[in-house]
């Protein structure tokens, strides 16, 4: 089953961009993964083609038009129409590993990248869009957001990265950063890989692996340790904090 990937955009030529060379650009020759990258001036409705207006309320910036990326949209859905529509907006839900392993196991997407001040709001809910952050930062334009999205992706379609367990042992998969990696030379400037690497012994350095992980989880990013620790030791507090954030 080929991937679909719709990109609605002002800037098509961004694409594929990174993603022709490697291992996405070889999983799209090979046909693991597919890309339109579409033109949203070409929906513009005027003779100017006209794809921004000022902002409701005055202010800085220009805001992309709704009635243009309607079209826009409705077009997409209809080569690609069982794949979810996604905006790239710093103001949408920040991207998980999680979510997209479950895009990756669908059909494809259909990607809305934002650029000036952004979108219309009115778009997200008259098109069922879902809003999504690729972390606290702002970029000029949603291609960049988009290709990392894409790149996520493809590296988990059937087939595309060697090694099968390469993917479940990454950063996030179990909710917890990758233990770190080293490799010859055994010193270099006076450093020199853990001890433990160089035993031969599997079991010590898979525990050791595990160790190092818990620790540098919790002390870089105590935000994914507390959850993991929620989800591993459902104490009285974590349920209830569980059901707190159910009430957000
Ligand atoms: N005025 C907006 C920022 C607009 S940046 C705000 O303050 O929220 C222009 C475009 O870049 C956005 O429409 C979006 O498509 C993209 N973009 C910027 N930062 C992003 C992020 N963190 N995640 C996803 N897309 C982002």
């Amino acid at each position: 089953m080929t991937f679909h990937a719709t990109i609605l955009t002002l800037y098509p030529e961004m694409f594929p961009g990174p993603l022709g060379v490697s291992l996405a650009g070889r999983a799209q020759e090979e046909g693991k993964w597919a890309l339109d990258a579409v033109q949203i001036r070409d929906f513009a409705i005027d003779k100017h083609r006209t794809v921004d207006d000022t902002p409701a309320g005055g202010g800085a910036g220009m805001v992309l038009r709704v009635d243009v990326l309607a079209a826009a949209v409705d077009h997409a859905r209809q080569g690609n129409p069982d794949s979810p529509v996604l905006a790239m907006t710093p103001r949408g839900r920040p991207l998980t590993q999680a979510r997209v392993r479950e895009l990756a196991a669908g059909p494809g997407v259909i990607v809305l990248c934002g650029r000036f001040e952004g979108f219309d709001e009115r778009i997200f809910d008259a098109r069922k869009v879902e809003e999504v952050s690729v972390g606290d930062i702002v970029l000029s334009g949603g291609e960049p957001a988009a290709i990392m999205l894409l790149d996520a992706c493809i590296r988990l379609l059937p087939g595309v990265m060697g090694a099968p367990s390469s993917g479940s042992e990454e950063s996030f998969e179990n909710g917890l950063l990758e233990y770190p990696h080293y490799t010859r030379p055994q010193e270099w400037d006076g450093r020199t890989i853990p001890e433990v690497l160089r035993s031969g012994d599997h079991a010590k350095i898979a525990a050791w692996r595990k160790s190092q992980s818990e620790i540098d989880t919790r002390s870089r990013r105590p935000d994914l340790w507390e959850r993991h620790e929620g989800v591993r030791v459902p104490s009285a507090s974590g349920a209830q904090r569980k059901k707190k954030d159910m009430d957000q």
